[in-house]
């Protein structure tokens, strides 16, 4: 119940609600939490290369291209001694995109994008940013999605409709 309050709280000082970031065909297939003694630190929607995904919420856009083959990079970082779990990170996301809420406080990360639709700027909440894809380190078409409230990695149910 205590719980409860303090996230009811958590969420009405910050105002956030967003918006599903992939259209009604989806499956669920990864929840935020510990996998295999590491944290996931999002939802993963499957679905299928090319389908549209949506920003979470209004705010402005950054693209990164990591380069698309992660066993290949990731030799060459282990091989000039870079070996940190951020290379990991960055790497394993293969192209992605953080769209960050005007005040800077709310930031939504969508990992392993095939197209992006929408380079910089501005969007609006709902609006269509990429196209799902299976760069990084990914075994199959899906979305990557991270919520980051204030530099902390939050699960997206607790602002997903
Ligand atoms: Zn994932």
């Amino acid at each position: 119940m205590r719980r409860y309050f303090q996230r009811l709280m958590c969420n009405n000082l910050l105002h956030i609600s967003l918006q599903m970031p992939v259209s009604s065909v989806w499956s669920y297939s990864s929840s935020f939490g510990t996998r295999d003694g590491n944290l996931h630190s999002g939802l993963d929607f499957r679905g299928s290369e090319g389908a549209n995904i949506y920003a979470a919420h209004r705010g402005t856009v950054r693209v990164v291209r990591s380069r698309a083959n992660y066993d290949a990079r990731r030799a060459e970082h282990r091989a000039a001694g870079i070996d940190t779990q951020e290379s990991d990170n960055r790497l394993s996301r293969g192209v992605y995109m953080t769209v960050t809420s005007l005040d800077g406080r709310v930031v939504t990360r969508y990992a392993h994008l095939d197209s992006i639709i929408v380079e910089s700027g501005n969007v609006g909440g709902g609006q269509r940013i990429a196209t799902m894809g299976n760069t990084g380190r990914s075994t199959g078409p899906h979305l990557h999605f991270d919520v980051i409230i204030d530099g902390i990695s939050r699960n997206p149910w607790e602002f997903l409709p």
